[in-house]
């Protein structure tokens, strides 16, 4: 992918966090997804900060910042810096060569429920595996914005795929954009419903046993006998990413649009 492609691929990616909530309203401007350059594997992309408008919902590729692992800015536009946080970009992408992309948010029932101090337990089937055993928390709340703090915010995420940020929000990861943006969407799904229970039976609730959850993650699509007789006749068969290209589609449509 070239520099080019990449800063589409993000512009995308930042334009998507708007569509399913998870950078709306009072955090319009508020949350970032990176990906690195797969050709040069020390540079990401990310949005900047210093535009006119800053939310999310009208990040466009001329509006993309490529960085480097220590969050120097290596490229953007005139008058645009890297973004306040980009320190939690560099770090993990530093630190983890498993992760292509990075998401941080602000999603309101994952930062209220680790206020709490309430783990976010397993209570609807989309994103089980992400919540299966509790997260790691990053135990502060002011703004990562400088190297000590981003080094120490990936030593909370570990090999994790997310960790809450106390206060202030979550940082997902994944081997591409899709999954690292899908963490972040599933976490806040997981606890919006976590918020559900507990509001209705109190801190200590039931939630999907373990064994049931295992029972899921070792389903594997169209393997049962009459799937395999209709892949046999109909050849293979797309069982996963159409949520994403939907999104992808729509997002680029409406950066078409302007
Ligand atoms: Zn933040």
């Amino acid at each position: 992918m070239s520099p080019d492609e990449l800063k589409y691929e993000v512009a995308l990616g930042s334009r998507i966090l708007e569509m399913i909530g998870l950078a709306t309203g009072i955090r319009s401007s508020m949350g970032h997804v990176s990906l690195r350059d797969p050709l040069n594997p020390d540079r990401f992309v990310v949005k900047g900060r210093g535009y006119e408008i800053d939310v999310l919902r009208r990040m466009r590729p001329e509006n993309m910042v490529i960085c480097d692992l220590s969050g120097r800015l290596v490229d953007g536009p005139p008058g645009v810096v890297q973004c306040n946080e980009v320190m939690i970009h560099a770090c993990v992408l530093k630190a983890r060569s498993d992760v292509n992309s990075v998401v941080h948010v602000h999603p309101p029932f994952s930062v209220m429920l680790t206020v709490m101090g309430l783990p976010i337990v397993p209570m609807v089937l989309e994103g089980i595996g992400l919540v299966r055993k509790p997260l790691p928390v990053y135990p502060h709340t002011a703004l990562v914005t400088s190297i000590e703090k981003g080094e120490d915010m990936t030593k909370s995420l570990g090999t994790a795929n997310a960790v809450h940020l106390l206060g202030h929000g979550v940082t997902t990861v994944g081997k591409t954009m899709e999954d690292a943006v899908m963490n972040a969407w599933h976490l806040e799904h997981q606890a919006q419903f976590n918020y559900y229970a507990k509001s209705i039976a109190g801190p200590v609730h039931a939630q999907i046993p373990d064994v049931q959850v295992e029972e899921f993650l070792q389903w594997r699509p169209l393997a049962e006998p009459h799937f395999q007789e209709a892949v046999a006749r109909v050849g293979k068969v797309n069982t996963g990413g159409s949520m994403w290209s939907d999104l992808r589609e729509r997002a680029a449509k409406l950066l078409s649009e302007g």
